[in-house]
């Protein structure tokens, strides 16, 4: 029997789209996790896996049947400056499944060693940046958002150097592929036409198959990366989470969240928050990513134009049009999250001010941005106890008024106390991965081999909403000592 049934489509393209890549072998692996859920859902043997073959090929120290290890070529713009070539550095594609309902898969290994891209850098990853992405990406996943996924970290064996030795690590990365817009933007740069026409009729294929059937495909291939890009933006913000690098080469064109790096979640609700020690000048923070999201992808427009019209112009105007959707898209996307957060009925005028209202409050008051949704579900009579929502707020009294227009408002749009809390739970999260929470679980893992943070955090996260008391720990935002301010890269 063949365990893992590999079919690389990728891999299939063109000789300029990637170099093939034999991972390196770890030391002396072992499992830290396998995401056996996951596995299930793949239709991946979750046994095999956890076994000596398995771990092998986990590890990069086997090549399983079927694959074909490459490292992929990209592009990217870093911080605003194109950079030509980038490429997977520390990651390498071992192939494609296939699950049980058709749906494509890539598997990767991040941190296997060396490859045709690596430029100076050592190929590997710590602990940390590899326990943060397993938690966060399948944090992020729990949410509902889109997000590529975590199916195993491996510890190697080995040291990597950083500031200082750390023990290194694999993760396994699962996601519905690895194509940004700065592969999009690499064969664009080259001039060579074929192959972003090539790309883009892969990325149809493999994503858009509606694309294929509309009358102008590469328009329509456009559209839905817009769109898809649109909804995933909204949907950050209405849990607080910051991305921390959306550069080009870290944007999916399928539309999952993808390279967890520095990223972080909101505990106060501040739309300038920067988490990330390299983004001094604050172009990733919060309230900017729609903005960002949007000039990513008038890159990626920019390397289509040329599918577009074979006139240059008549193609720059349809790419502009195609653009031109992305505001209203985010704005109705991220207004209707915003509604449903605060209980409303829809994102009307008059809901969508009362919740705007409050983003500044809470802006002013370094109010919890998670906890406060929790506790306004909980806040709705008048003669109920408000002190556990107006506590999060610098100056208590600054609430008060608001909280009378607000709960006047749902007099208004009716609907009983019960049905309105559990729909704001529904939606609201209790528990989001908080940064403290994460560097406390890293630190555990990398100082002293404890792992059962990692495990407990992880199983809070795998239910959101679903609050309990035993968790209380994990809804809570941090003592003034527990604050992190900044996160890193941690390459
Ligand atoms: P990232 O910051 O993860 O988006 O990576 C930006 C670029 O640097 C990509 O081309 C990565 O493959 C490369 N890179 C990051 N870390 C390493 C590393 N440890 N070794 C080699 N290349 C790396
Ligand atoms: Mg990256």
């Amino acid at each position: 029997m063949i365990p893992i049934r590999f079919d690389n489509s990728f891999a299939r393209l063109p000789a300029g789209f990637h170099r093939s890549v034999a991972p390196s072998a770890a030391v002396a692996p072992s499992l830290i996790r396998l995401n056996r859920p996951l596995a299930a859902d793949l239709g991946l043997d979750a046994d095999w896996l956890a076994g000596p073959e398995g771990i092998d090929m986990l590890s990069g120290r086997g090549i399983a049947e079927g694959s074909e290890p490459i490292a992929t070529a990209y592009a990217g713009h870093q911080f605003g400056s194109f950079v030509p070539q980038l490429g997977d550095g520390r990651a390498i594609l071992l192939g494609e499944v296939i699950d049980p309902d058709g749906g494509r898969h890539d598997i990767q290994l991040k941190g296997a060693g060396r490859t045709p891209f690596s430029r100076g850098g050592d190929g590997r990853a710590a602990f940390g940046p590899v326990l943060r992405e397993y938690v966060v990406s399948e944090a992020m996943a729990a949410l509902g958002i889109p997000t590529t996924r975590a199916l195993a970290a491996v510890a190697t064996g080995d040291t990597v150097a950083r500031e200082t030795m750390l023990p290194g690590a694999i993760l396994v990365r699962v996601a519905a592929s690895h194509i940004r817009v700065g592969t999009f933007q690499f064969h664009a740069y080259n001039g060579d036409d074929d192959a972003v026409r090539l790309l883009a009729d892969h990325v149809i294929a493999r994503h858009y198959p509606d694309a294929a059937e509309a009358a102008r495909p590469y328009r329509a291939l456009l559209d839905a990366v817009i769109a898809a890009q649109a909804d995933l933006v909204a949907r950050w913000l209405l849990v607080g989470f910051v991305h921390g690098v959306m550069n080009t080469d870290n944007m999916s064109v399928a539309g999952e969240t993808i390279d967890y790096g520095p990223c972080a979640f909101l505990d106060a609700y501040d739309p300038a928050t920067v988490f990330s020690s390299i983004d001094r000048g604050g172009r990733y923070a919060y309230g900017n990513q729609p903005q960002i999201a949007l000039w990513n992808l008038t890159r990626l427009a920019g390397t289509l134009v040329p599918l577009l019209a074979d006139d240059r112009d008549a193609g720059i105007a349809d790419a502009q049009d195609a653009l031109a959707a992305f505001p209203p898209a985010f704005q109705g996307a991220y207004s209707a999250g915003l509604a449903r957060k605060f209980g409303l009925g829809g994102p009307g005028e008059v809901n969508l001010e009362l919740a705007h209202d409050m983003l500044a409050l809470m802006t002013a008051n370094q109010a919890d941005f998670t906890l406060f949704f929790r506790r306004l579900a909980d806040a709705q009579d008048a003669d109920g106890d408000a002190e556990p929502l107006r506590s999060l707020f610098v100056d208590p009294t600054a609430c008060d008024a608001w909280l009378l227009r607000w709960r006047e408002r749902i007099a208004q749009e009716g609907g009983s106390y019960e049905d309105r809390r559990r729909s704001m739970n529904a939606v609201n999260p209790a528990y989001i991965p908080r940064n403290h929470r994460i560097e406390a679980m890293i630190a555990a893992a990398v100082e002293r081999g404890d792992f059962a943070p990692f495990d407990r955090l992880l199983a809070v996260l795998a239910r959101p909403y679903d609050e309990r008391p035993e968790n209380r720990w994990a809804a809570e935002p941090p003592l003034a000592g527990e604050r992190v301010t900044a996160t890193f890269c941690g390459t």
